[in-house]
């Protein structure tokens, strides 16, 4: 439980963390902090599934045939040459079973979803037989089963169809709709309390005094949140003003399960967030062994977890995605997610310090010989979002590499891994 979080051992961790330290940390002590709520399936897209789904039936129920043609038993065909078989009267069709037996030596006309007739167990499509009058003529090399859907070849009854913790896709609720189940039981979506801070921001399409910038973060978190399912209020802009950003996060962990917020989260003169925390709550305050990344601000308000993000747009955005988007996958019920790498040849040269993890900016380019490489990003500063935007993900570099050569394998983590698309 999230409320783990505030145990005295986390206050007393070594200075430093490393990335997987850090993540495992947050793994081990985190967990939903919200109630479940069942919903029709049309509403079950995109939230995270309670509980565990076991089949009630055989997917399909019954034997069934998977083309247009005929249907006969394998047993009645000569192995070698063509075996002419009798037309039985009637047909068998989607949602309409033949309500006779097959005949001994005779074929029926069947049509895809229909159920198997009784005495056949194999069906050949009308293309590959020959029909002359009231008889079919079945090519020899026919397979036993052939086009046939055996009942519970998708799911069996019993069978355990989606785990508790899957956040739904379209497919998965599909399952639920051929397992007859009309609602699934889900958790409530996660309520954030969204925030950015600093004196200098405006939102766009206001006006800039000299020395203003727009408020990029919260439009790009906000996107990011809504990727995840949450229920997001949105607080605005904080001044740095000690009392104004209390007064927003007490009210802000009143009404939230988490709340979220960028810049201030240093140790500066006007780096309000952290004070505010430690006195309102309890803060934890992690050096990650990580660039690009601030310290990890993150800690309890109340009953609402905490997390504080760096300013640098860049910084935020990845800090978001490795650390605080499982975080609050976690408290929404979700399972951990671990996001895949995929390794691909570097089509850049690297020095890296030891110790700590680097997240590099890339696009995946076709190399000179047709195969797909990491481009790394050049422009590289944490305030330049556009290198974001330019990417296809993030190519991880781990601790103890200290320098890539083009052509090496790098691990390139697709925005999609951290449920980042379009
Ligand atoms: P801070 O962490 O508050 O010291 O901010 C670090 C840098 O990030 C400064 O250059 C800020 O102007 C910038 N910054 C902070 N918050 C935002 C934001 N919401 N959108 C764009 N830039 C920001
Ligand atoms: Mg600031």
């Amino acid at each position: 439980m999230a409320r783990a979080l505030i145990d005295d051992c986390f206050a007393h961790h070594p200075k430093r963390l490393t990335a997987a330290e850090a993540l495992e940390l947050l793994r081990a002590r985190i967990g939903p902090v919200v109630e479940r709520e069942t919903v029709a399936l049309a509403e079950a897209h995109g939230r995270i599934l309670a509980e565990q789904v076991v089949s009630a039936r055989d997917v399909p129920g019954f034997d069934n045939v998977a083309v247009d043609g005929f249907a006969f038993s394998h047993g009645d065909l000569a192995p070698a040459r063509p075996t002419r078989l009798a037309l039985m009267p009637g047909r068998a069709a989607a949602g309409h079973p033949f309500s006779g037996r097959l005949a001994r030596g005779a074929a029926l006309r069947v049509l895809t979803g229909a159920p198997m007739p009784e005495g056949a167990d194999t069906a050949l499509m009308q293309e590959d037989v020959e029909l002359d009058g009231t008889a079919v003529v079945i090519p020899p090399g026919v397979k036993r089963g052939a086009n046939r859907r055996r009942a519970g070849e998708d799911v069996r009854a019993g069978q355990i169809a989606l785990h508790p913790g899957t956040r739904l896709r379209p497919q998965d609720v599909g399952v639920a709709a051929t397992l007859g189940r009309a609602a699934l039981e889900v958790f409530r979506p996660l309520a954030v309390a969204l925030l950015s801070t600093g004196d200098e921001l405006r939102e766009p399409g206001a006006p800039l005094a000299p020395g203003e910038t727009y408020d990029a973060n919260r439009t790009i978190l906000f996107g990011l949140l809504r990727g995840l399912g949450c229920r997001i209020t949105d607080f605005g802009i904080l001044p740095d003003r000690a009392h104004a950003v209390e007064q927003a996060l007490r009210k802000a962990a009143a009404e939230h399960d988490a709340v979220l917020t960028s810049g201030g989260a240093s140790r500066g003169d006007e780096d309000h967030v952290v004070r505010a925390i430690e006195r309102l709550g309890q803060l934890h305050f992690w050096q990650i062994a990580v660039k690009p990344g601030r310290p990890l601000a993150f800690g309890r308000l109340g009953r609402a977890v905490f997390i504080g993000l760096p300013g640098n747009p860049v910084a935020a955005v990845i800090c978001f995605l490795r650390f605080a988007r499982p975080l609050l996958t976690a408290l929404g019920g979700g399972r951990w997610p671990e996001p895949r790498s995929f390794l691909v040849p570097a089509d850049f040269a690297m020095r890296k310090k030891p110790d700590r993890r680097e997240y590099l900016r890339a696009r995946l380019i076709a190399g000179p010989d047709g195969r797909i490489r990491a481009q790394r990003i050049e422009r590289e500063g944490s305030g330049i979002l556009t290198s974001l935007s330019e990417a296809d993900g993030l190519v991880e570099v781990a601790e103890d590499t200290t320098h890539i050569e083009p052509g090496d394998p790098v691990e390139f983590v697709p925005f999609s891994e951290f449920g980042v698309t379009g």
